[in-house]
C-alpha cells in the first residue's frame, strides 16, 4: 500500500513509546485478536504481535496511524469504529499518565492545587508540549472565555483519510479523559469542530470549559 507522503515528500512520525501506548490501550479496548485484525486490514503486519519498543525512537509514520483509524471504522462502521476509538483514547490518557506523568509535573501538589479552569489552561499546555517535543505532530492552544481550543495543525490521528465528517474521535477520547482527571471526575463537552480529513485546515478540538455535571 502507498503510504501518504507529507506534502515535501518527508514522512512524519511519532515515536515509538506513544504508538506503543495506542496499541497497549486498543488492546484493552478490543482485545489481542481485535488489534490485530485491525492491523492486518491496515496492511501493519510488522506491528501484529509485535508492540514497538518502549524508547522515543520516531518510527511509526502518520500515515500508519491513519491507516490504522480507518481500518477501525472500516471493521466496525462509523458508529461502532467511533465508540471503540473514543475509548481507546481514554484508555491511552490513562497509559500515558504512567508514562509521562512523572516528568510533566502534573501530578505533583502544585498542580493539582491550582484552580480548575487553571489547571485546565497549563494541563492543555504541558499535554500538547509533550506531542510537540516528543512527536512530529503540531498541537496549537488557544483559550478564550468559555473554551479551550485545542488545534493539530498537524494531525496523526487522520492522516491520509477523506471523511464526510471529523473523524479523530482517538484524540477526543484522550482530551475527555484527560479533563475527566484533572478535574477529579468530572465530564467535559469535547467535540471535533474542524478536521483535515473533511477538507479543513487543521483538526480542531473544542472543550467547553464549564463541566457538564
Ligand atoms: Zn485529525
Amino acid at each position: 500500500m502507498d503510504l501518504p507522503a507529507a506534502p515535501n515528500g518527508t514522512e512524519y512520525y511519532y515515536p515509538n513509546k506513544m504508538v506503543r501506548i495506542i496499541l497497549l490501550a486498543m488492546e484493552e479496548v478490543m482485545g489481542r485478536n481485535g488489534v490485530n485484525a485491525v492491523l492486518n486490514l491496515a496492511r501493519l503486519k510488522h506491528l501484529v504481535n509485535s508492540i514497538p519498543p518502549n524508547n522515543f525512537d520516531r518510527q511509526v509514520t502518520f500515515g500508519e496511524l491513519g491507516a490504522m483509524m480507518r481500518s477501525l471504522d472500516e471493521m466496525y462502521g462509523p458508529r461502532g469504529g467511533r465508540g471503540l476509538a473514543l475509548r481507546t483514547g481514554r484508555a491511552c490518557f490513562k497509559y500515558g499518565l504512567k508514562e509521562f506523568g512523572p516528568v510533566l509535573g502534573i501530578a505533583d501538589l502544585a498542580f493539582r492545587l491550582l484552580p480548575l479552569h487553571r489547571k485546565m489552561k497549563v494541563g492543555a499546555d504541558v499535554f500538547g508540549e509533550t506531542f510537540n517535543k516528543y512527536s512530529d505532530q503540531v498541537v496549537r492552544l488557544v483559550e478564550t472565555e468559555d473554551r479551550l481550543i485545542w488545534d493539530n495543525v498537524r494531525c496523526p490521528v487522520c492522516w491520509g483519510r477523506h471523511t464526510e465528517t471529523p473523524c479523530c474521535f482517538l484524540a477526543v477520547g484522550v482530551l475527555q479523559e484527560a479533563l475527566y482527571w484533572v478535574s477529579g471526575g468530572k465530564n467535559f463537552d469535547v467535540y471535533e469542530s474542524a478536521c483535515v480529513a473533511c477538507g479543513d485546515e487543521v483538526c480542531t478540538i473544542v472543550i467547553e470549559k464549564t463541566p457538564l455535571d
